[in-house]
């Protein structure tokens, strides 16, 4: 760390550099030979934020390694304020349950899968690392288990207040060096942690204290295989270190001594893994070649798609974007002049998102009432194809006037008239 003396009002200030860490090895596989794959500046909030933090959003150095061992992708060179700034103007706060069409896309899935590996948890022990405000203790409650939680942010209060009965600490995980409750567990669940953590050596040593032969481990990640089927450009944000994959997450877990149960993937961008804690850690050796090709030309055809892009927002006057998500983030900070960022409307219909502004774009979000003239529009949806379906059709129901769908789908933009 380097040290500045500030000695003009009388007084040493010592000025300190940003903290980082730096990672020099894949956390998969522990090799370390690794290439760079995305060196870019990137927009640091990627959600609408309140107009008092506006001018806190700005671009930020973001670099991606490939593993040239297993293809595993992540993050090196991070930045721990950047990260404190980000978990504290947003993860405090949102959360992704007050947006519908995630409760029906995610939420379902990720119950019908808990079911599939789980059946009864009389006199068993279940613990959600990272609850958020605890919506699945009703699930594990269901099937009999003693509930228990592990989450940092003001969300743990409304957890313990819906479910007095669960064992919930506000603790940060990574900052305990013994298990919080004394005891060990028959089932933990980590729903959208992994990709956050910065050390997962470190933190697979800290979870062997919650951890017994026998003990099911549930992970829900982004699925990086999933942005690349779909050809979704923007799969990556400063807050996630690692992009995982179904092979690169099952590597990491044998390695860490589980045995694989079930994996769910492919229909959605969340992949979900099970696996058996057996004890034993496995020495895993892997040539992935075949991955590793697929993920770097996945890189370059997003060059491609881009130009595609610019082209026709450049020829339309009238653009709407409809619905903020990383894809409107990704149009924005690679495809867009200030001028176009100016012409472009910018539309949801998430309530919580309503008076906020929207980062990169720095103006309003608007809600448009039923019933709203469209005519000559091209409305780009912006969210995670998942949802397109379900908006298009909420688009059509809803405005009226002839205008144009426009969707991006497999390395394309297609566009349909209504
Ligand atoms: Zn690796």
């Amino acid at each position: 760390m380097n040290e500045d003396f500030e000695k003009s009002t009388g007084e040493i200030k010592k000025i300190e550099e940003p903290d980082m860490i730096l990672m020099d090895s894949c956390p998969v596989c522990g090799s370390d030979w690794l290439e760079n794959y995305i060196e870019t500046n990137l927009t640091n909030f990627f959600f609408p934020v309140s107009e008092e933090i506006i001018h806190k959003v700005k671009k930020e150095r973001f670099t991606l390694n490939i593993c040239m061992q297993c293809s595993h992708v992540f993050q090196t060179n991070i930045e721990k304020d950047l990260l404190n700034l980000i978990y504290k103007e947003f993860y405090n706060h949102y959360n992704l349950d007050t947006s519908i069409e995630f409760q029906l896309i995610y939420r379902e899935r990720t119950i019908n899968f808990l079911k599939n590996v789980i059946s009864a948890g009389e006199n068993q022990k279940a613990l959600d690392i990272g609850c958020g405000e605890g919506t699945y203790f009703s699930e594990f409650r269901k099937m009999g288990f003693d509930c228990y939680g592990i989450e940092p942010s003001p969300k743990s209060e409304i957890a313990k207040k819906k479910n007095p009965d669960a064992i919930i600490s506000n603790e940060f995980f990574n900052n305990c060096d013994t298990n919080i409750f004394g005891t060990s567990f028959d089932v933990i669940m980590m729903n959208w942690v992994l990709e956050h953590i910065e050390d997962i050596e470190d933190f697979f040593d800290k979870l062997k204290a919650y951890i017994k032969k026998g003990t099911t481990l549930f992970i829900q990640v982004p699925d990086l295989d999933y942005y690349i089927e779909h050809n979704m450009p923007l799969f990556y944000v400063h807050e996630h270190i690692n992009y995982f994959s179904a092979q690169t997450l099952c590597l990491l877990l044998k390695r860490k001594g589980f045995k694989i149960i079930d994996v769910v993937q492919g229909d959605s961008p969340a992949l979900l893994v099970a696996g058996e804690y057996m004890g034993i850690e496995q020495k895993i050796i892997v040539q992935n070649k075949d991955q590793i090709i697929r993920k770097k030309d996945f890189i370059v055809n997003n060059e491609a798609l881009k130009a595609k892009v610019k082209k026709i927002i450049s020829k339309n006057e009238k653009i709407i974007f409809y619905g903020i998500g990383l894809l409107s983030f990704w149009i924005s900070d690679f495809c867009l002049s200030d001028k176009d960022k100016e012409k472009i409307v910018l539309l949801d219909d998430n309530s919580y998102y309503k008076g906020k502004m929207v980062p990169s774009f720095n103006k309003q979000l608007q809600f448009f009432p039923d019933g709203y003239d469209l005519e000559g529009y091209t409305v780009f949806i912006t969210t995670s194809p998942v949802y397109h379906d379900k908006i298009k059709e909420n688009i059509q129901n809803k405005f009226t006037g002839h205008f144009q769908i426009a969707t991006i789908k497999n390395n394309d933009v297609i566009i349909e008239s209504c």
